[in-house]
């Protein structure tokens, strides 16, 4: 896993994450993220030293030098524990075994060759593999609210950029994209809305006769 992460985290997710406030299905990508990416592992920790409670009351503002300082300090320390340490083995990052509670994921068909694996559906929304062969993109999936998206295996290219394993696409509800899959190896993806799944099937049902006239 030599791919060079240039996809990261924005700041006031990771302060979320780090008071708490995040629901379900983005945690365990966060999570799975920063147990993959040392950069956005070292910001987190500077949240977590800061104590989190004291940075959420203040404007976002540059981390100062001394914290920054610390946190690199803290990166080279080999006895500072990462919060999420990276799986030892096999295909996923621990966060997403966690999700998987162990088992293998249950791929169900949404055509074309695209699979997805259903991890976890809640009023704080929705967590769930995806399977995109290579060169395949994925049809127009209209979410609400924000979407992370995760590259766990292979790569994805669409409108705003090119992601490897590791990075992250933080995409809003306004984001008109369509990701496809690189040639070569399919690409599994770990996506999660924070918007419930009903909104999901019943907004764009309500809004297409007046937006796709
Ligand atoms: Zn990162």
């Amino acid at each position: 896993m030599t791919h060079h992460i240039t996809h990261h985290l924005p700041e006031p997710m990771l302060a979320d994450y780090a008071a708490g406030r995040l629901g379900h299905a983005f945690s365990v990508a966060v999570a799975a993220h920063v147990s993959l990416c040392d950069e956005c592992r070292a910001r987190l920790a500077a949240h977590e030293a800061a104590g989190g409670a004291v940075l959420e009351t203040l404007p976002p503002e540059p981390v100062s030098d001394d914290l920054m300082a610390r946190v690199m300090a803290r990166l080279d320390d080999p006895a500072a524990a990462p919060p999420e340490p990276p799986a030892p083995s096999g295909i996923f990052p621990g966060p997403v075994m966690a999700a998987l509670k162990g088992r293998p994921p249950r791929w169900r068909s949404l055509g074309m060759g695209i699979r997805q694996s259903l991890l976890h559906a809640g009023k704080d929304g929705s967590l769930r593999l995806l399977y995109i062969p290579p060169g395949r993109a994925v049809p127009d999936h209209g979410h609400e609210g924000r979407e992370l998206t995760l590259v766990l295996q292979g790569a994805f290219h669409d409108e705003t950029g090119h992601f490897g394993v590791g990075d992250i696409e933080v995409a809003d509800a306004s984001l008109e994209h369509t990701p496809v899959a690189d040639e070569g190896t399919p690409c599994i993806c770990l996506a999660a809305t924070d918007a419930p799944l009903r909104f999901r099937a019943l907004v764009p049902r309500l809004l297409q006769p007046i937006f796709r006239i």
